[in-house]
């Protein structure tokens, strides 16, 4: 008898959407020859303390599980690092538990609070694994879609046309991946009075956070009664350049902790050990590699979209994050036909906007995370490539 092996797939699985990005990765993943503005993560080695608290921990065995929630020195050093950065105030032992990357928050946040048919408010374009996150245990997106026009941010009035009595929560990722779109104290005032009069959780991924150019980030759960009503998320992958060692965490209120605790006892037991040593340096005394960091991506930025608008690209100026999302409205090509072309034409990879949500269409994303010379190098690229369809 012949095997079939689809028959056994779950409905659940094969219902997913194959990822966007993933197809284009695939695609530029066939060549060796591509300057790639395309990947999401630092171009810069883990801070040496990291590196030298991850290597003593080896050569002391410090490789098996640790305790579930996270070993308790590095939950004081991200309580304490929040607290000093963001005027926030976590409980190490009820309110914080370190994860296997920000990517796990996320899916403990969603997965805790979701019931089937529930909804989440998911301002667009966004990350791109928020609403598989969503679908898979049977809740509902609401996509709330942001356009350039409005320097890609939602509205009160863009919420409350969208909110109905099966609203659970809103999931806010800022400073945004893919447009660098930020929220200042204002906008996210406005934003947890909604939160209030609607009694929804908001669910804020600040995996940028440090990464905030011009003003100060703010965290949501630092404004008055938003504590309580907001699961932070965030993690060491972009600011401390770690994204291979899978260290994040995610904040609550201890009711709600929990819970969340059991699913990540279920499903992870515990984050990697040898990664939670080397971000507690990171946390406690990082301050200076990322200062270097930082000052580095704000030179690339400004030299990026200074290169963009010169090509006659509309952009609005990143506030956060390491990414440049350019409108290729004018070309007359759609987002994935404009990348597909430039990486066959000029061995250019960037992303098609389209990958991040409907309204990401007519968009590409530049990360400006690689070194000066390639983005330099794809920058001429891409502006002999506009030659071409002008
Ligand atoms: N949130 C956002 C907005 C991201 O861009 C990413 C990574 N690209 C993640 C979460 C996941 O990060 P991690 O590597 O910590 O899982």
């Amino acid at each position: 008898m012949n095997f079939d092996a689809q028959k056994f797939f779950a409905n659940s699985v094969v219902a997913l959407p194959p990822s966007r990005l993933g197809r284009f990765f695939d695609l530029v993943g066939e060549r060796d020859d591509v300057i790639a503005l395309s990947i999401g993560e630092p171009d810069f080695p883990t801070p040496s303390i990291g590196k030298q608290a991850a290597c003593l921990a080896l050569e002391k065995d410090l490789t098996a599980y640790g305790p579930s929630k996270g070993l308790p020195g590095l939950r004081k050093a991200v309580v304490n690092y929040l607290e000093r950065k963001f005027d926030l105030s976590y409980d190490p032992e009820k309110e914080i538990v370190i994860t296997v990357g920000g990517s796990e928050g996320i899916l403990l946040a969603i997965w805790s609070i979701l019931n089937p048919g529930e909804e989440i408010l998911l301002p667009e374009p966004c990350f791109v694994s928020y609403a598989p996150a969503i679908n898979f245990i049977g809740g509902i997106v609401k996509p709330v879609p942001s356009t350039i026009e409005n320097k890609f941010k939602i509205t009160i009035a863009d919420l409350e046309a969208r909110i109905t009595p099966k609203t659970k929560a809103l999931l806010l990722n800022y400073p945004c991946n893919p447009t660098g779109a930020s929220l200042d104290r204002n906008e996210l005032e406005a934003i947890a009075a909604f939160a209030k009069k609607h009694d929804i959780m908001v669910i804020c991924d600040e995996i940028y956070a440090e990464l905030t150019y011009g003003s100060k980030h703010v965290s949501l759960a630092s404004l008055p009664d938003m504590k309580d009503r907001t699961i932070l998320i965030s993690g060491s992958s972009k600011v401390h350049a770690m994204t291979g060692w899978r260290l994040g965490y995610l904040c609550c209120n201890a009711q709600l902790m929990v819970e969340i605790l059991k699913l990540h006892q279920y499903l992870l037991m515990c984050a990697p050990t040898i990664a939670q040593h080397a971000a507690i340096p990171c946390f406690e005394e990082g301050e200076d590699d990322v200062a270097k960091m930082f000052a580095e991506y704000d030179r690339r930025r400004e030299y990026i979209t200074k290169r963009l608008r010169a090509m006659g690209l509309d952009i609005v100026d990143p506030e956060g994050a390491f990414y440049a999302f350019a409108s290729i409205k004018k070309t007359g090509l759609s987002s994935d036909d404009f990348c597909v072309n430039l990486l066959n034409q000029q061995s250019v990879a960037v992303v098609p906007g389209s990958a991040f949500g409907e309204s990401g269409e007519g968009f590409i994303r530049c990360s400006y995370a690689s070194s000066m010379k390639t983005i330099e190098i794809a920058c001429d690229r891409m502006e002999a490539f506009l030659q071409t369809i002008k």
